[in-house]
């Protein structure tokens, strides 16, 4: 296999920089680093934009993105045991690479990038799901990013891109599929990893849209379908009941049965349902 570059291999990084997996942190590795260039690619073209990465770790798919030829990586990790290796890739490209040292939860990376800006990852799943749902449900739309590439658990890859009818729709598939067309482009199994997994990953590329699909509120359409999927057995009128009173005549106002159940309802009817419920 060709290298990507003349960094060392990730074993021995991970090896000199004493880099055991934390099971706290989500820490899974890639290390095999022409399957690292392979997502990277599946970001998108990088040539002359800013990259996002959360949770780089020991840098696999840092070196993947920038080997890509991304312009700029600015990379957020918690873990401060991986700032030394990642200080090395930021020597072997001058200029290109600036680590911080934190939660993504908390850091606020505006400021750090220059548009146009791609967002990808390889993080834990509370983190990934908290993180997509912030980035799918800004209050102005288009959003600071052209395009995600995540990777998820195939389970929530699934629930990403999934359609009414299935057991897989609720509120992950709503809010991404309203402002952005996401596709599962990679599966990877879990010996992928170091430590492997117990379940399979995929990697979720999203480009946003330039205006959703639906108008709607990104916040009421949030609270509707995470209220609405909570209870995802119950019939609408008794799932929503705690929104509003009349909630009856609203689904009625939005063309949804109040007995249907939320996994019926279509992108297009919760985002009436949305609009429906913003009216005072
Ligand atoms: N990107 C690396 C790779 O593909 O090998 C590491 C992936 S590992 C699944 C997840 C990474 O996210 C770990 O390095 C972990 O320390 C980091 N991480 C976990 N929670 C984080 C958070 N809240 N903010 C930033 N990084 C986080």
């Amino acid at each position: 296999m060709a290298q990507i570059d003349s960094l060392p291999p990730l074993s021995e990084v991970i090896r000199d920089h004493h880099l055991s997996a934390k099971k706290s942190l989500g820490q899974n590795f890639l290390l095999d680093l022409n399957l690292t260039a392979k997502i990277a690619r599946q970001a998108g073209h990088l040539t002359g934009c800013d990259v996002l990465e959360v949770g780089p770790g020991p840098g696999g798919l840092t070196r993947g993105l920038l080997a890509e030829g991304a312009r700029r990586v600015l990379a957020i990790e918690k873990d401060p045991r991986c700032l030394a290796p990642l200080a090395q890739i930021a020597e072997a490209y001058p200029g290109q690479l600036e680590v911080i040292s934190g939660d993504a939860l908390e850091v606020d990376p505006l400021a750090h990038l220059t548009p146009p800006i791609r967002v990808a990852a390889n993080l834990p799943y509370n983190v990934g799901t908290e993180l997509l749902v912030r980035w799918l449900t800004p209050a102005v739309w288009p959003p600071f990013w052209q395009s995600l590439t995540l990777m998820f658990q195939r389970e929530v890859a699934e629930r990403i891109t999934a359609q009414p009818g299935s057991k897989a729709y609720g509120r992950l598939a709503v809010l991404s599929q309203w402002r952005s067309t996401p596709r599962i482009v990679m599966e990877l199994a879990p010996e992928a990893f170091v430590p492997a997994p117990k379940v399979r990953s995929a990697v979720v590329h999203f480009e946003a849209l330039e205006v959703p699909r639906f108008d709607a509120d990104a916040q009421m359409l949030n609270r509707v379908v995470a209220t609405a999927f909570n209870q995802r057995r119950k019939m609408l009128r008794s799932a929503l009941k705690s929104l509003s009173p009349d909630i009856e005549d609203r689904l009625t106002a939005a063309g949804i049965s109040p007995t249907q159940r939320a996994e019926q309802v279509s992108l297009e009817a919760f985002c009436a349902l949305a609009r429906v419920m913003a009216q005072s």
